[in-house]
């Protein structure tokens, strides 16, 4: 059996992946605001520090797989905090962890709002580390009533995040696959209030169209997170794998 860490564990995606690794026998350490092993709130310093005690606290030094699933889609600067701020600080404060697990994989769920119109202020301080600017950047999009952006460019600097890291020597270099998955709309707690709304459905549908087999349930999602994080994923690296009933190849059908 592995050890996998889960942020975001206790809804939705996160609390899928964790009941189908638990019933596959593996252990899991959940992370999330509450309602969990591990309570951290990951938008700020002191909740990733407590993340990255505590885990190595729980796993006595050691994990085989790190799953970054926390995630908000407020149109707030708490957004770029949470989706790639939180989820970097999950992966780099844990990579050690990792590095002495068995196997060693990570990944990240980002979104299909990754290929989506970003706000390049804000994806452009978040690649650079940036924290404060990418606040600043986020709030004047909300400011300006374009808040949408701020899920969007967390989602679109989180994917480039992965795939520029994936290559260097801290994960290839220690064997250790790094990738995202790319969930089109799934039914959870952050979507449920859009899809009950028939105004907002309709959006919902026009920016994310899913041919094949329409909305997902979480536990559509989690057996590809499972697959990626295992054993046998060994070449799979650097990587945002869609899993969207076709919204990208709609969206994107020419790109290569
Ligand atoms: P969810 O709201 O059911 O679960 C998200 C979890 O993250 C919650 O348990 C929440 O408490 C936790 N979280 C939020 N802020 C946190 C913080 N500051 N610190 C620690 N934990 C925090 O939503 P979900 O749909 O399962 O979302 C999981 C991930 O999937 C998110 O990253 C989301 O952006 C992404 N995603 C969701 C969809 C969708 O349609 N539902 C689509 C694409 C991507």
């Amino acid at each position: 059996t592995r050890t996998h860490l889960v942020t975001g564990a206790a809804s939705g995606i996160g609390r899928a992946t964790v009941d189908l690794l638990r019933a596959q026998g593996h252990a899991v350490i959940g992370a999330d605001l509450k309602d969990s092993d591990i309570s951290a709130d990951l938008s700020t310093a002191e909740g990733r520090a407590e993340l990255v005690s505590r885990a190595r606290e729980l796993s006595g030094g050691r994990l085989d797989a790190v799953i970054s699933c926390a995630g908000t889609a407020q149109f707030d600067p708490l957004t770029i905090k949470v989706n790639h701020f939180g989820a970097v600080a999950t992966l780099e404060g844990l990579r050690t962890l990792l590095a002495a697990g068995t196997d060693p994989r990570a990944l990240v769920v980002s979104s299909i709002d990754s290929v989506h119109p970003t706000d390049p202020a804000i994806v452009d301080a978040a690649l650079a580390g940036d924290e404060e600017a990418a606040v600043a950047a986020s709030r004047a999009a909300v400011d300006r009533g374009e808040g949408h952006l701020v899920y969007s460019s967390s989602k679109a600097a989180i994917s480039r995040w992965i795939r520029r890291s994936a290559v260097t020597e801290d994960w290839a270099g220690a064997g250790i696959p790094l990738n995202a998955v790319g969930p089109g709309v799934v039914v959870t707690p952050m979507t449920r209030p859009m899809l009950d709304d028939p105004d907002m459905l309709k959006l919902v549908e026009q920016s994310v169209p899913m041919p094949l087999h329409g909305h997902a349930r979480p536990e559509r999602i989690a057996p590809l997170i499972v697959w990626l994080t295992s054993p046998e994923n060994t070449h799979v690296t650097g990587q945002v794998v869609f899993v969207d009933g076709g919204a990208d190849a709609v969206l994107r059908g020419d790109r290569t």
